[in-house]
């Protein structure tokens, strides 16, 4: 569904990511694991189309993403600043991206009302995002870019900044959509807790490589190499 072939990228002479290549099913939750500055955040905004990259291919449902722009590929983006319109409620934060796609009014307030619910919003609907906490932005955050619903939804540390009980389910919160949507996302995490809890499969990444990909347990049990035995381990 989602294949990447030998991507690279540098930034002038450095280079930041070699030779990535993942193959990602439709309906997967995947996550990307490593140490700061290891180019998760680079992969995403080249799948998004925001940074180009220096060599590779992506494909996406088939289609090659080569000089694709990014309104066109259908790529959602959740990041862990969550940059909600402040000067507009949860319900119109949530109902942005249908209007711009002008979906009819019945329709458009039945979805927006059906994703409130889902993200257990609905009696916050009339708050602007200044009234709710952290994790009920979050929340907004991940229904406004779920509700276009795109092809697949990247994730670049959404919760990091919560604090660690809202974290934990919000992790819930975020898979069960996830499974209900049969939604496809890509969530970058430090934190390898969060990667074991909710992930089909983790590509734990260094230096711009992926030193092993593969379900939760066979990473646990199996690690490739000592740095991802040390990298798991750490954080135990
Ligand atoms: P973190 O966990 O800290 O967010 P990351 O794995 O997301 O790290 P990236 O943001 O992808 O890391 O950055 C990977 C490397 O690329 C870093 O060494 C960073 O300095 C470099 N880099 C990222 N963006 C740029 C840029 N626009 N110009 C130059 N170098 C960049
Ligand atoms: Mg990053």
């Amino acid at each position: 569904y989602i294949t990447i072939k030998g991507l690279h990228k540098k930034f002038g002479e450095t280079t930041v990511l070699t030779e990535i290549d993942m193959q990602i099913n439709k309906g997967e939750f995947i996550t990307l694991l490593g140490p700061s500055g290891c180019g998760k955040s680079t992969i995403l905004r080249i799948l998004a189309g925001l940074t180009e990259s220096s060599a590779g291919t992506i494909q996406i449902d088939g289609k090659n993403m080569l000089g694709v722009e990014p309104k066109e590929r259908q790529v959602g983006m959740v990041f862990q600043s969550y940059a909600l319109f402040p000067n507009m409620t949860v319900y119109e934060n949530v109902a942005f991206g249908l209007r711009m796609q002008k979906v009819a009014p019945a329709e458009l307030d039945e979805r927006v009302q059906e994703m409130l619910a889902i993200v257990r919003l609905t009696e916050k609907a009339n708050f602007y995002p200044k009234e709710l906490s952290g994790g009920q932005q979050q929340r907004v955050a991940l229904a406004r870019a779920v509700i276009v619903r795109p092809k697949v939804l990247l994730l670049d540390e959404p919760l990091s900044a919560l604090d660690a009980q809202i974290r934990k389910k919000l992790q819930v919160d975020l898979r069960n959509i996830q499974q209900q949507l049969g939604m496809t996302m890509i969530l970058v995490t430090h934190d390898q807790e969060e990667a074991m809890a909710i992930s089909d499969r983790i590509f734990v990444m260094n230096n711009g490589m992926i030193e092993q990909s593969g379900a939760p347990t066979e990473i646990y049990t199996s690690p490739k190499s000592e740095f991802v035995a040390n990298f798991i381990g750490h954080y135990n």
